[in-house]
């Protein structure tokens, strides 16, 4: 059989464009390398501008039918004490990626899309009018086609084993990145290897700080990294934290230890983190984390989510990308199923699309970014922000995808 659609890597991105194509009437197959539900490292913020994102897609009644956490401003932590509060435009939502994928996998059959977990991708060809792809699945190697190939993979790219052996990287593959004079590729930044993310659910003790868990993100800068908390569903709080790796002790490098260590860096969140209980079942962890540079919509074949880029994820709206890039991406996958397009041009419309919405969030997040995490930089910002609240309004929704 050939499949109008395979898309590859089912987190948010690749579930919301399955559903989007197996619902346009065309046969999708969605395959992961892992078994849902799982936890993943992410700090679980739905911003509001996704929030219109899933009601297009139709994911929106199923997110609310999880019971999120209702999100209405954002607290900044400065390494000095200081603290800026901003409220949101409108409110945000918080739920785990455990039940959020999973909820997203159901959506996804619902429509008529195929589901296949446990399937590692390996490799995909362009063949004569459709793709190959060899997939390992529970130790059998087999070959699907389809006339369609979306990636969404996430940030790591297309890895797996080869049958001969070898790791496959699709970056090296498909296109092979630009790469600076120091070998880097110039999608990322220059720091990016040394980022390890982690994420991990907490119970409160205290209600006061489950209530206030309930209705603020608060993000706490210190030397190396930050680190963010906000409410999920059930009464559950994550805390999900970017550190320098080189900077954690080597004793230090279980999940629950490194969010310590965080903890050590900031007194305000060592505060907070005292009131919590971890629920250590929900421990995540992913390494290297790489910010990029500059969105690339397309390797040889196209590119939703983080596989396109990666934002600085202090500005909470990664998802919002993912879900927005499969939206595009899906629209333009179903013109090519109907022969309105070609395959060259899917690439240049799509490309032109994700240039014109990523860019200027991907670089103002990197500016906020380095902007909080220096320590100089940074004492000066809550005096500025009494001045002038709505400049650092202005700020985060610079960091925010706006859809025109
Ligand atoms: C510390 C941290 C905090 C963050 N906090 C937030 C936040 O609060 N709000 C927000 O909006 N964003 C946040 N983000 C970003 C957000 O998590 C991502 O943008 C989002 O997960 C991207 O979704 P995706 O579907 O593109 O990729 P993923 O969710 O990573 O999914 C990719 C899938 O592809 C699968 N896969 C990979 N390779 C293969 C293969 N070869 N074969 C088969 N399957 C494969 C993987 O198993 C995975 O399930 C955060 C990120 C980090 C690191």
């Amino acid at each position: 059989m050939i499949y109008d659609a395979a898309v590859l890597g089912a987190g948010i991105a690749g579930s919301a464009a399955a559903k989007a194509l197996a619902s346009r009437g065309w046969s999708a197959v969605l395959l992961d390398r892992q078994r849902f539900p799982r936890h993943k490292v992410c700090g679980e913020f739905l911003s509001p501008e996704s929030l219109e994102t899933l009601a297009r897609l139709g994911l929106l009644e199923p997110v609310q039918s999880l019971s999120p956490s209702r999100i209405t401003q954002t607290s900044l932590f400065l390494e000095n004490g200081g603290v800026i509060r901003i409220p949101l435009p409108d409110a945000a939502l918080g739920v785990s990626r455990y039940s959020l994928d999973s909820a997203f996998h159901r959506e996804a059959s619902a429509a008529g899309a195929s589901i296949r977990e446990g399937a590692v991708v390996l490799s995909v060809e362009r063949l004569d009018g459709h793709y190959e792809l060899i997939v390992r699945c529970g130790g059998e190697t087999e070959v699907l086609r389809a006339r369609a190939v979306i990636a969404a993979w996430g940030g790591a790219g297309l890895t797996g084993i080869l049958p001969d052996g070898r790791e496959r990287s699709s970056e090296r593959r498909m296109e092979g990145p630009a790469r600076n004079s120091r070998g880097q590729s110039a999608r990322h930044s220059a720091q990016a290897p040394g980022l390890v993310g982690v994420k991990m659910h907490y119970l409160s003790a205290d209600s006061a700080a489950l209530a206030s868990g309930g209705d603020s993100v608060e993000l706490y800068f210190f030397r190396g990294g930050y680190a963010g908390i906000n409410g999920v569903e059930d009464g559950k709080v994550n805390i999900a934290a970017l550190l320098e790796r080189g900077d954690i002790p080597l004793n230090h490098r279980s999940v629950p230890a490194m969010l310590e260590e965080a903890a050590r860096r900031h007194p305000a969140l060592r505060e907070r983190m005292a009131a919590l209980s971890p629920l250590p079942d929900s421990a995540a962890a992913v390494s290297p984390v790489r910010i990029s540079m500059r969105p690339a919509a397309w390797s040889g074949i196209p590119l939703i989510g983080d596989a396109i880029c990666r934002i600085p994820p202090l500005c909470g709206d990664g998802m919002s990308m993912a879900l927005r890039s499969a939206e595009l991406c899906s629209a333009y996958a179903d013109g090519y199923l109907r022969g309105e397009f070609s395959l060259s041009e899917w690439e240049r419309e799509y490309k032109a699309a994700i240039a014109r919405e990523f860019s200027r969030p991907l670089r103002w997040g990197r500016f906020a970014e380095s902007l909080l995490s220096s320590a100089l930089l940074s004492r000066a910002l809550p005096a500025l922000a009494r001045l002038a609240p709505r400049a650092a309004r202005g700020m985060i929704q610079s960091t925010r995808l706006r859809i025109r």
